[in-house]
């Protein structure tokens, strides 16, 4: 079967084709990171315009390019929530739209779910059960995945996102935004010596996160520094090392507490070089085995969208014309297939 999976909870406007025995047809990304630099971040009403102007143009045309006919798919996966509801809304409006004039079903995706199971893409693939550490700007959280919608949240952020501290700490270093790949460009030239920066809730027992203090203490920092290359290069190196040790370190306890062996990390701020090398050295100790998504599925695609729809079509599949979003939607609701 072939579905269409259609991605708009944040600023990415994703789409793609996935066929269960011919794998990805096409995955096209158009990312508004562009229109933001002079705003410092996301501005909700103007992302959703963004997917208005682009989402139908962007299908349109890659049907085109890759030569596919829309009558060949079997329905369309969208994500559903969590995400700004404005461009949750873009994304099923067209979803259901297209689906009606198609006469094929929907299926709405849980983004989370989205990011978590895209390592299942790769020739590498997890199997169930597994510890998921999902990293993305909106989360970061570590879940005790049993099977395809058996989730239990073992723990998470008490306040931001790992990603959206990554970027937060970027647009103090003058880095543009997105700030997470141009904060650990920079963290390569820097040195670790002179800084010594705090890591939050480590040697607590839970596996829950706090991540603004770190923030607020290296803000402190670069308002008392030497605002030159080096200086900020020296920080970033640090603030990436405390950050890495503080995930590694969490996702060592939840793999200790269950007793398990694999271990699946998602999400955008897994593309990050530094988490991954110190995830597989953390991993060969405990000779288990960890699993990531090739770098342009750990970020928002449609990808995703797709696989999980087609993973949850036979029993989730919806005639229903109404365009229901949910801008908060935790991964632990989903029911099981
Ligand atoms: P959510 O999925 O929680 O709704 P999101 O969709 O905005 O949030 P993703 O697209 O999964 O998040 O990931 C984007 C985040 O990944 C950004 O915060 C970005 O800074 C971060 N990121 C991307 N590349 C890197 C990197 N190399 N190192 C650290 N962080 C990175
Ligand atoms: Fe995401």
């Amino acid at each position: 079967m072939r579905i269409l999976g259609i991605e708009t909870s944040c600023d990415d406007t994703g789409i793609s084709v996935y066929d269960s025995i011919e794998g990805i047809l096409f995955n096209k990304v158009f990312s508004q990171f562009n229109s933001y630099n002079s705003y410092g971040g996301i501005v909700p009403e103007l992302a959703s315009r963004k997917h208005l102007e682009v989402l139908s143009k962007l299908i349109q045309n890659s049907f085109e390019e890759f030569n596919l006919d829309k009558n060949s798919i079997n329905a369309i996966a969208y994500t559903a929530g969590p995400g700004l509801t404005g461009s949750l809304l873009i994304g099923a409006s067209l979803a259901v739209a297209l689906a009606f004039s198609l006469n094929i079903p929907t299926i709405s995706v849980n983004h989370m779910e989205g990011h978590l199971l895209t390592p299942m893409l790769e020739d590498k693939k997890p199997k169930f059960p597994f510890i998921g550490l999902l990293v993305s700007g909106g989360h970061t959280q570590l879940i005790n995945a049993r099977g395809i919608g058996e989730y239990e949240l073992l723990g998470e952020s008490l306040d931001d996102a790992a990603g959206e501290v990554f970027d937060k700490v970027a647009k103090l270093l003058g880095l543009k935004y997105p700030g997470g790949s141009n904060l650990s460009k920079l963290a390569e030239s820097g040195v670790r010596k002179n800084f010594c920066f705090p890591k939050p809730m480590i040697n607590q027992k839970n596996l829950n996160f706090s991540f603004s203090g770190l923030k607020t203490f290296v803000s402190n920092v670069i308002k008392k520094e030497k605002f030159d290359f080096q200086t900020r290069a020296n920080i970033a190196k640090e603030f990436e090392h405390v950050i890495v040790e503080i995930l590694v370190e969490k996702s060592k306890r939840a793999l200790e507490k269950l007793n398990y062996t694999t271990l699946v990390v998602s999400g955008g701020v897994s593309i990050n070089k530094v988490l991954r090398k110190k995830l597989n050295n953390m991993m060969n100790i405990r000779k288990g085995k960890v699993f990531y998504s090739r770098p342009e599925l750990c970020s928002d695609n449609g990808v995703m969208i797709a696989y999980v729809g087609m993973l949850r079509f036979r029993k989730f599949k919806s005639f229903d014309l109404r365009i229901l979003v949910h801008p908060r939607w935790s991964i632990t609701e989903l029911k099981s297939i």
